[in-house]
Order: structure tokens, then C-alpha cells, then sequence
């Protein structure tokens, strides 16, 4: 960020008073342009244990299969959030159910809120945003295929979960290398 958003001056890194971090201070008037960590919502969405996979229609993954998550709008709750990525990403709206998986991924500055979701029609299929959308059970996941580090963990967590029938949420880091 290089101009204020306020009044259109330069900005300057400084550590304004009482604080103890630098930010985008405005050199004109007192605005502080304070950035923080991007909140990625989604679904494990799921129907007889198996669970409905979006191969990306976009970068960056293309060609990859994920699950349906995206960045939290203004006004949103996470729910509704979720919803609305699912819905935009598999076509089907489905019946949400509990939080499930938070990641933390700082090296980013995100973090990801899963939920569980049930598949309740039968009118999922491709959108703008994926190429193709099917159903996997445990065995037939494309493990080599799979977009983000935090689809194999939660698709993990969930079959060994799903085996005995509780769903407890579950909170990791997730470490990127440096590139
Ligand atoms: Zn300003």
C-alpha cells in the first residue's frame, strides 16, 4: 500500500504510539492502515462417506483437485461464507453442519475455517470455477492430485473421524517452506 485511502498522501512504515509494530501511517492525516491475516472459508461436503472434490478451473492449481473454499466477504459470517464458496464451486447448496477444521497458516497470514456439509441434491456438477466436480470414497482420492497441504490433512482427519462416527474440531499450523 502506498497512498492513504483516506485522504490520498504517502504513506510511511512507523510504529505509531503505543503500538509495537510497524504500519502504514498516513504522512498528512492520522490514519492508520492497519493490515491483518486473511480468513479462507469452506465445506468438507459429504454424502455415504464420500466426499465431493472440485478439480480448479483456476489458478494458482489448476488442473488440482480441492476442497471448496475461498476467501470470507465483508458482512459474511464463516457459514454463510462457506455456503456461498460451496455453492459456487460444486453448484449445490448444501446443509451445513459443524466447524470441523481451523488452519492456521502465518507464513501467509491466513487462516482456515472448514466446515462439515452434507450433499443433499443431486444437482452438483461443474461451474466457472471447476472443471469437474465428483464424489471420492477414501480409497479412490487422488492423493497426488490434490491442490493445498490442507486438503490431504483435513481429507485425513475426516475418514479416520468418519470410521468412528465424532467429529471433533480440529486446530493445526500449517508450516510453508520458504521459497
Ligand atoms: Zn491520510
Amino acid at each position: 500500500m502506498n497512498f492513504c485511502y483516506d485522504c490520498g498522501s504517502k504513506l510511511e512504515k512507523r510504529i505509531p504510539d503505543g503500538d509495537n509494530l510497524e504500519r502504514d501511517c498516513c504522512t498528512e492525516c492520522d490514519s492508520i492502515h492497519y493490515t491483518n491475516p486473511k480468513v479462507i472459508v469452506g465445506t468438507i461436503p459429504t454424502k455415504d462417506n464420500k466426499v465431493l472434490l472440485c478439480k480448479r478451473a483456476i489458478q494458482p492449481r489448476y488442473g488440482l483437485w480441492t476442497l471448496p473454499a475461498g476467501f470470507l466477504e465483508n458482512g459474511e459470517t464463516i457459514e454463510e461464507g462457506a455456503f456461498r464458496e460451496t455453492k459456487e464451486e460444486t453448484n449445490t447448496e448444501v446443509k451445513m453442519g459443524n466447524l470441523y477444521a481451523i488452519f492456521n497458516i502465518p507464513q501467509i497470514n491466513q487462516v482456515y475455517m472448514l466446515h462439515l456439509a452434507e450433499v443433499i441434491h443431486e444437482d452438483y456438477g461443474k461451474t466457472s470455477e471447476s472443471l469437474e466436480v465428483e464424489f471420492f470414497a477414501e480409497k479412490d482420492i487422488p492423493w497426488e492430485e490434490l491442490a493445498f497441504p490442507f486438503v490431504p490433512t483435513t481429507l485425513k482427519n475426516f475418514f479416520k473421524d468418519s470410521k468412528k462416527g465424532e467429529y471433533p474440531l480440529r486446530t493445526q499450523i500449517i508450516e510453508r517452506k520458504p521459497r
